[in-house]
């Protein structure tokens, strides 16, 4: 299966990213690039890391060596909770851009609000600047909820192109989901399959029966499905071919309805309104 099969959505700078992508949380540095290398030679073409992750040198090696043309990939990354502020932010981009080994990032993202810290509009005052720089081809954030989106676009009149929260069966985000649609923003799923929290659940593996398919290839297309773009990690080769095979397949709008009726708004990570590290 080619990279061509993956669908893209269009964010609100005009630029197209594949709604599947590859994670590489908690993925160690020394296996990075391997891991990252596996994922291009299986179709991804999208990598989600962060500078919290400590392996941006492991993407940007397994870039470097793929011998694929800069505009084929889309190259996330995350400024971290200690660098926000303006000047901070601009340091910390250009930490995470050299790291990387690129002339520009695809999307670069406040990792997280910090409400305590009362930061953020100023971080995202930096990224705009990036941004107009030509360094960023969008920004974005992470964690962010309506009140801290709305406090950034009316400081700032610039609206994220994406937001990346928790999103899986068992947190659907409902209203959050809304509120992006509602502003034009791309929302994009962390942990899409609680790290592997649903995968036993009996709806999924009984869809996972009706379709042939695997538990984490089901909820990974409902992430499709409902227009999340989506970045599941694995460092087990098998697992990241399987976890690309979601576009020979649509699930049934029941179906569909099923997997959203699984909610019980659990975060296996922290409340973006009360993490303060
Ligand atoms: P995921 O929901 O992607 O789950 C990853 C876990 O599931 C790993 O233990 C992996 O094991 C296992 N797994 C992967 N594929 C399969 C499969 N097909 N069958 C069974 N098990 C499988 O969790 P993550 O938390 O890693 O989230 C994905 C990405 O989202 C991160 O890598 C990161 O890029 C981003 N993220 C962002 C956050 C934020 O605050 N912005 C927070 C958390 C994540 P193994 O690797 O051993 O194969």
């Amino acid at each position: 299966m080619s990279s061509m099969s993956v669908p893209t959505i269009t964010l609100n700078t005009g630029s197209d990213m594949p709604q599947l992508g590859f994670g590489v949380f908690q993925v160690p540095p020394d296996e990075t690039a391997q891991a990252v290398t596996t994922a291009f030679e299986v179709g991804y073409r999208s990598i989600d890391t962060a500078a919290m992750y400590g392996n941006e040198e492991g993407v940007g090696r397994a870039i470097a060596s793929s011998g694929l043309p800069r505009e084929e990939l889309f190259i996330t990354t995350k400024l971290n909770n200690n660098a926000h502020g303006y000047d901070n932010a601009l340091r910390a981009f250009e930490q995470s851009r050299a790291k990387l080994g690129l002339d520009y990032v695809d999307l670069y993202l406040i990792h997280w609000p910090l409400p305590a810290k009362d930061a953020y509009v100023d971080t995202w005052k930096a990224l705009v600047t990036l941004q107009q720089d030509g360094l960023i081809r969008s920004v974005g954030v992470s964690n962010f909820q309506p009140k801290h989106l709305e406090r950034i676009i009316d400081a700032t009149g610039v609206t994220p192109a994406l937001n990346q929260i928790e999103l899986h069966p068992y947190l659907t985000q409902e209203a959050l989901r809304e509120f992006d649609r509602e502003h034009g923003i791309a929302t994009e799923a962390w942990s899409p399959i609680a790290q592997g929290g649903v995968l036993d659940d009996p709806v999924i593996t009984s869809l996972a029966e009706k379709y042939g398919k695997s538990p984490a290839q089901i909820t990974l297309r409902w992430h499709i499905d409902i227009g999340n773009v989506v970045i599941p990690k694995s460092v087990t080769p098998s697992r990241i071919r399987e976890n690309f095979e979601l576009f020979d397949f649509e699930l049934d709008p029941d179906d569909v309805v099923a997997i959203d009726k699984l909610n019980k708004d659990e975060r296996t990570g922290p409340d973006p309104d009360h993490f303060n590290p």
